[in-house]
């Protein structure tokens, strides 16, 4: 059999047919071999992609995966911020790219083609200004917080590009944008994080140093200072037997009268004052402390500590010693210090601080500005807790008694006066002397007990001594606290009518100090018993602030000259001319003038030569028992 030539044509013709039909499934088989192959590589982008710790390694994958689908020899990525009104470029890929797009770029977001590419969400290809290149945008995200837009640039026309690429694409955008955000939401939340953790750190800062500074001063506080004591003792017995550490306590004197008198936000812008003054003078601002109420406490370590706390007490002193201005108003506050030093004074932090306690105690009593710790305190300085207690009791069984002092006129040597001076006759400890128990008293909150007691008696014996014929007016001491309590006038009255005595006869001594804490109280109370005819002195003279100006205002009549200056005025030339200036600022004031501390005759006669008007001390007769003093007053100049 054979074929004619048509059947040949027809053949020939199927043949071609077949082929382009072969020729055709398999591109289409390539195509869907390729787009096969593209979508498995996928699988694992959107896995791995998000595992990606930053936003350029997230884009700069992103791009390579792009890059498998689309051969763009140029990419970037474009994000809109927040406010979406402006893009601004994410990535480049290469990263050398950026100048040869960069200005193909804005051209197009000027001409608005990203904002319709945006809206849309449709890809678009525009010829480049490049000849023979086509430039492909596609929007990046679906996502409202993360949007942008990728710019590639490929060769040719866009016809190139088969239908499954652009699916691809879009599907690693979006996965891009998914990953972005989360990486952005992290970022958000690890921020927020690191925030909350700095805030809770800063509280916990906060309350820490609330923990350790007082509030009022904003000086550490005691729990902070008795931390550092410790550390530095722990510290010391490690090292060499030279080392030291000094504790320095202060406490004000009279401050429970500035809180009492004049209020305690007085009492507290006074403390806020003290602390600074205190500031002023320490080189290491974490040494010094308000332990509470009116102490405070500084620390000093190192081989030297005991002198350089010596000279911290006396710099203290110094600077304490000057007028507090207080809202017009003028204070002077006393301070007594204790000093003690480990490790001599004790082993550990309690035997330190009770040892400068007591070393404080003793300052107090003494009035003598600062101690430093000595053994035989502690026998002295009783336990003042245990003491405290105990003169409640003691006051209540009538262990107080009043020892007697006269006084005489200089012009012809006669008795002129008594001062009563207190004393406690213990039942097991005998005879306690004022400087232990009156600052006692103070602290406790009985010295207005005291004082009243003292008057009771001092009443009594001045009527029993006008029955024998002793007739002198006696006076009495009285406290700082005294001459803040507006009832006093009144109790004095009341005393002065039971025992239907000349209010002439009873006389009062304030010190200086006393008066300065508060004036104005202090003046409405020495007025009113001004008015009813007791006499009124100034005790201790030229030992606190004698300021002439206060004296001129106050209704006393007479001074009396600190025992310490009279004492050694025949040994010491300075102190015999603060005597004798003394005695004429009192007459230039019409003040009379008592010289206390007479210890032998010739400071009697030198009294008299510089025309001081009254003596009183132990040449003339040691404080005694009321019979002992009786005794003397008749033998006096008689014999
Ligand atoms: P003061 O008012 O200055 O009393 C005088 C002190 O000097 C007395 O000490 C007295 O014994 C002492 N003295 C007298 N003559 C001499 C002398 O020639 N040489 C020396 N070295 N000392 C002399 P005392 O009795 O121990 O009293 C001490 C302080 O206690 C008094 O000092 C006074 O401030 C206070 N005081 C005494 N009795 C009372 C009282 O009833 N109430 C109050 N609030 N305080 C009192
Ligand atoms: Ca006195
Ligand atoms: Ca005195």
């Amino acid at each position: 059999m054979f074929k004619t030539a048509d059947s040949n044509n027809r053949d020939r013709q199927s043949l071609k047919d077949l082929k382009q039909r072969i020729r055709h499934l398999e591109e289409i088989n390539r195509f869907t071999l390729d787009a096969l192959e593209l979508a498995a590589s996928l699988m694992d982008f959107q896995p791995n992609i998000s595992k990606l710790e930053s936003p350029s390694l997230i884009l700069e994958e992103t791009c390579a995966r792009i890059c498998r689908l689309i051969r763009f020899h140029n990419m970037a990525i474009y994000l809109v911020d927040e406010n979406d009104s402006d893009f601004f470029p994410a990535h480049w890929e290469p990263s050398n790219s950026k100048n040869r797009i960069a200005q193909e770029i804005s051209r197009l977001i000027e001409q608005g083609f990203f904002s319709w590419v945006m809206k849309e969400k449709r890809p678009l290809i525009l010829a480049s200004s490049v000849p023979g290149q086509s430039v492909v945008l596609h929007v990046m995200s679906t996502s409202s917080r993360i949007r942008g837009m990728f710019v590639g640039l490929i060769k040719g026309e866009s016809s190139t590009i088969p239908d499954v690429s652009w699916s691809l694409l879009s599907i690693v955008l979006s996965g891009s944008a998914n990953a972005l955000e989360s990486f952005e939401l992290y970022r958000i939340f690890r921020e927020a994080n690191v925030k909350l953790k700095r805030s809770v750190l800063n509280r916990t800062r906060q309350l820490e140093i609330q923990a350790s500074y007082d509030q009022l001063t904003h000086l550490p506080n005691r729990d902070m200072i008795f931390k550092k004591l410790e550390k530095e003792i722990r510290t010391c017995e490690g090292e060499d037997q030279d080392h030291q550490v000094a504790f320095i306590l202060i406490d004000l004197d009279m401050f429970k009268e500035v809180n009492e008198s004049l209020g305690h936000d007085m009492g507290d812008k006074l403390l806020v004052q003290v602390g600074f003054r205190l500031q002023e003078i320490m080189d290491d601002q974490e040494c010094l402390a308000r332990l509470g109420g009116d102490e405070f406490a500084v620390i000093l370590s190192g081989p030297d500590a005991e002198s350089r706390a010596r000279q911290t007490a006396s710099e203290i002193i110094r600077i304490m010693a000057e007028p507090f201005e207080m809202d017009r108003q003028s204070l002077v506050l006393d301070v007594s210090i204790g000093i003690a030093v480990y490790p001599r004074d004790g082993k550990n932090l309690g035997q330190i601080l009770s040892k400068a306690d007591v070393a404080m105690y003793a300052s107090k009593r003494k009035k003598t500005g600062y101690t430093i710790y000595e053994s035989h305190l502690d026998s002295s300085g009783l336990n003042r807790l245990s003491l405290m207690g105990e003169l409640k009791q003691g006051l209540d069984r009538n262990e107080l008694v009043l020892f007697y002092q006269p006084k005489i006129s200089l012009s012809n040597q006669e008795p002129c006066g008594a001062e009563a001076l207190v004393r406690w006759l213990h039942p097991t400890r005998g005879l306690i002397l004022p400087d232990e128990f009156i600052p006692l008293a103070e602290q406790g909150g009985i010295i207005k007990e005291l004082t009243h007691r003292v008057m009771l008696m001092a009443a009594k014996q001045i009527s029993h001594w006008r029955n024998l014929g002793v007739n002198l007016p006696l006076s009495i001491n009285l406290s700082a606290r005294d001459i803040q309590d507006s009832g006093l006038p009144e109790q004095v009255f009341q005393i002065l009518d039971l025992e239907k005595i000349p209010p002439a006869m009873l006389e009062m001594e304030i010190t200086e100090s006393a008066f300065m804490t508060s004036p104005g109280k202090g003046l409405r109370v020495l007025n009113a018993l001004n008015r009813m005819g007791v006499g009124l002195s100034i005790d201790d003279f030229g030992t606190g602030y004698s300021s002439i100006a206060y004296l001129k205002e106050l209704p006393v009549k007479v001074l009396k000259i600190d025992r310490s200056f009279v004492k050694s005025m025949d040994k010491d030339e300075n102190d015999r001319k603060i005597v004798k200036s003394i005695i004429d600022l009192a007459h230039n004031l019409d003040l009379r003038i008592v010289a206390e501390g007479v210890e032998n005759k010739s400071i009697l006669h030198s009294l008299s030569q510089m025309g001081c008007d009254m003596a009183q001390g132990f040449h003339i007769m040691k404080p005694g028992p009321a019979d002992e003093f009786v005794q003397w007053f008749r033998t006096w100049n008689k014999a």
